[in-house]
């Protein structure tokens, strides 16, 4: 192997430091600034690329090297938008790209130029060693994925399926590693919750608010509000949260190593969760074993002497695979079952998603780690919110949240920087994720 780990270090770094520079806020979007930057790099090795708006500015770039056998491709995604930074709460501007004590700073630095550079990285160098893949790899950077996808992975597969093809797709949303007892363990990300957002419309008695009855649709909704919000969803068992939640309590010593696995337990599962001494932890793991509700709009009267005859408010539920909006609607009439007058409207839902483990990806991965880190243990993860990859999930392509970087003391203090404030990354975390990313392409398409 020709790896020279500082030269790819030191190229790593300065290549993210630009495609950091070339804002991508969205809204509005404008991916082409970072696009561009791809491209050149790509174009100067002698690659041949395809850059696709689809609405002005909006660009997606594709970038495909040609295997020898009739394979399905190997896609090396990420999205080249990120979100918008509120610039006079950073240490360093967040579209500076400065590189500070070994960390390179700013909007899209984790949430996913870093993976964009990793992959760019372990393509070039493939590139340069002349490697023959036996299927197609391609590296693809789309628009749009911080608002749905509309413009990007979506548009693509409505507008250029052919391109869209594959058996494999390497996304965001995993690959982090942790210190867990004696080994790191990472996370593959093979699953995503679902969505489904419903608004729940409050009738009652309208009139003058000089004279209170008992027939107030504002003060229906607020006892509702707070039922949702103390309610927790009975646990619902899936193959990905279970393995999770086993491959942790394996590392742990006894009795903790009981006591996490009765996660899994239906009568213990709450009372268990309740316990978990640290917040981002407990939160991420009451997440993927049970459907969630949170309130979160309201809309009420218009004027504070007018009883209102309508209210309403949203809750942004997520669901656990095999979870219907059906499932979900019987799950709020339950639990609202005496508040009379009031209507439940789906507003909108996509399934959970979940790609399988038991392929060679998914192999090579898990290999490539231990030869990196005779530490490594690597599990699968189920992400609370979605990605990109639920579009190819959707066609029956593997996607993986995979994103590898060093096991980490605090990661709750790294994920909170994720759409936060002093986003930033360590450029041996870029060494790192090349170096296995290279790895884990030489073995998938070698
Ligand atoms: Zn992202």
């Amino acid at each position: 192997m020709n790896f020279d780990g500082e030269k790819v270090k030191e190229e790593a770094v300065a290549l993210l430091s630009r495609y950091i520079q070339a804002e991508t806020t969205n809204p509005p979007g404008r991916e082409m600034a970072g696009a561009r930057v791809l491209q050149q790099v790509l174009e100067k090795e002698g690659l041949a690329t395809t850059l696709l708006e689809s609405q002005p500015e909006r660009a997606n770039l594709i970038c495909t090297m040609k295997g020898r056998d009739s394979l399905s491709p190997l896609i090396l995604l990420h999205h080249i938008d990120v979100v918008p930074a509120e610039a006079d709460k950073w240490d360093h501007p967040p579209y500076s790209g400065a590189v500070v004590d070994g960390e390179i700073w700013g909007r899209g630095a984790q949430d996913c130029k870093s993976l964009g550079i990793i992959e760019l990285m372990a393509f070039l160098l493939l590139k340069r060693e002349g490697f023959q893949p036996r299927r197609d790899i391609v590296y693809m950077a789309t628009a749009d994925e911080e608002t749905g996808g509309k413009w990007g992975v979506h548009w693509l597969f409505e507008n250029h399926p052919g391109l869209m093809k594959a058996d494999y797709v390497i996304n965001e949303g995993g690959g982090v590693g942790m210190v867990v007892g004696q080994r790191n363990v990472y996370t593959c990300q093979t699953a995503e919750k679902g969505v489904c957002w419903l608004k729940l419309t409050f009738k009652g008695k309208p009139g003058h608010a000089s004279v209170p009855h008992g027939d107030n649709c504002v003060v229906k909704m607020a006892k509702a509000i707070e039922r949702i919000a103390a309610y927790r969803s009975p646990l619902r068992r899936n193959l990905t949260t279970e393995l999770f939640i086993k491959g942790i309590a394996e590392e742990q010593p006894f009795p903790r190593s009981w006591f996490v696995r009765q996660l899994l337990n239906p009568f213990l599962s709450q009372r268990v969760e309740k316990r978990i001494p640290d917040p981002g932890f407990r939160g991420m793991a009451g997440a993927i074993l049970r459907n969630t509700f949170v309130p979160t709009v309201v809309q009420g009267g218009q004027k504070t002497n007018v009883i209102p005859s309508e209210c309403s408010c949203q809750v942004d539920c997520r669901i656990l695979p095999g979870v219907t909006p059906e499932m979900v609607k019987k799950e709020v009439e339950r639990l609202l079952f005496d508040l009379r007058s009031y209507e439940i409207e789906i507003l909108q839902t996509s399934p959970a998603s979940v790609s399988p483990s038991d392929n060679p990806l998914y192999g090579a991965l898990d290999k490539v780690l231990k030869e990196r880190d005779p530490k490594a243990k690597m599990i699968p993860t189920m992400l609370t919110g979605a990605t990109d990859s639920r579009f190819f999930r959707d066609k029956g392509v593997v996607a993986y949240g995979f994103q590898p970087m060093m096991p980490m003391a605090n990661l709750a203090e790294y994920l909170s920087r994720v759409h936060g404030h002093n986003e930033r990354i360590s450029a041996e975390d870029l060494l790192f994720g090349t170096r296995v990313l290279y790895q884990v392409v030489k073995e998938v398409c070698g």
